[in-house]
């Protein structure tokens, strides 16, 4: 089969042939039909000091997919042959104390799917079964290469009620784009969408038009907030940029009350007064990770049924595995939403 090799420690990948891999009691081999580009699988391809300090060469990459069941483990009692599933990329180990206690997605000892194990920029992949949600058959493969990134915007923002209050999503990649979606799906008002890159920032307002559009390295993002909210702030902001700039935002936005749900990583550290950002403000701060197994994917089913948000709107290009080069150079650039990688 073909598969998305990173084989030496720069920048890059190989398409090479490799045999389809062998599957263990507890696994299922998946016929790859949709996969997403994330921008954990950009650090890998360039060959960042993140990925050089986890990734051990050589192996496949990729963790957002999509595809159809064509081999189950001895163990496997939940799937069949022709089961068409998406992947969830936490590796839970299911004995430790996080796992035992509803934190699956927390596991003390997680392997994450593409980063520790091989991935899934293939035709065909090796699955935890653990790691497979069933989809309806009928669903369109570039749906499901999408919920998990969809899950990181959808446990962020839902980890509390959003109740139809004010919101603010800082940082408008993919996932902020997904977010907007929700919040706006769920009557969050008024919502605003914040982003310096101008190409992100239009895709934004183009998907989700009910957001403010604001740039905070040109608007006066506090006061423009601050007038649209009675002179308050947001009861939510949810930080997805990653930066330092736009973390110490988050708590500049948000009001007496609110609640900050902090997702993008930065890296760095961030400076706060805990007495003016969080105490005086009675702020709630949560930090979230990933998917809760499983009740992000079924708010996320129960979000999608009712139609009131395709995820597919982020999609902006689309390429076969063989043109990995020219994908991976889009994506770097900033001025992509999601692209689709067909194996
Ligand atoms: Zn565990």
């Amino acid at each position: 089969m073909k598969a998305l090799r990173k084989t030496r420690p720069e920048r890059g990948a190989e398409l090479l042939d490799i045999p389809v891999p062998a599957i263990g009691p507890t696994d299922v081999l998946v016929r790859v039909k949709a996969a997403a580009i994330c921008g954990t699988d950009i650090h890998i391809y360039e060959w960042n000091e993140w990925a050089a300090q986890r990734i051990k060469l050589p192996m496949t990459f990729g963790h957002e997919f999509c595809g159809e069941v064509v081999e189950v483990g001895e163990q496997v009692t939940h799937l069949q042959p022709g089961d068409l599933i998406a992947g969830e990329t936490h590796i839970p180990c299911g004995k430790c104390f996080q796992c035992q206690t509803g934190n699956q997605h927390a596991c003390e000892s997680m392997a994450i799917v593409g980063v520790h194990t091989e991935g899934v920029f293939s035709e065909f992949a090796s699955i935890p079964a653990v790691c497979a949600w069933k989809l309806a058959p009928d669903t369109d493969p570039e749906l499901g290469a999408l919920l998990e990134p969809m899950g990181v915007a959808t446990h962020g923002l839902l980890v509390e009620p959003v109740d139809g209050g004010s919101v603010a999503v800082i940082g408008c990649g993919p996932i902020g784009i997904f977010a907007a979606q929700i919040a706006s799906a769920l009557g969050a008002y008024p919502l605003f969408v914040l982003e310096i890159n101008p190409y992100r920032l239009a895709m934004a307002q183009r998907i989700v038009p009910q957001a403010v559009g604001l740039n905070p390295a040109k608007d006066d993002v506090v006061g423009a907030i601050r007038e649209a909210t009675g002179g308050r702030g947001v009861d939510i902001s949810v930080e997805l940029s990653g930066s330092v700039p736009g973390t110490r935002l988050a708590f500049d936005l948000v009001c007496v009350g609110g609640r900050v749900s902090l997702v993008g990583l930065t890296g760095d550290p961030v400076t706060f007064n805990t007495s003016d950002d969080i105490i005086y403000k009675e702020v709630t701060v949560k930090g979230t990770t990933g998917r809760i197994m499983w009740k992000t994917w079924w708010q996320m089913d129960r979000l999608l049924a009712g139609g009131r948000l395709d995820p597919r709107e982020v999609i902006t290009h689309r390429f076969s595995l063989a043109e990995y080069a020219e994908a991976f150079d889009l994506a770097r650039s900033g001025k992509a939403g999601k692209i689709i990688l067909f194996p």
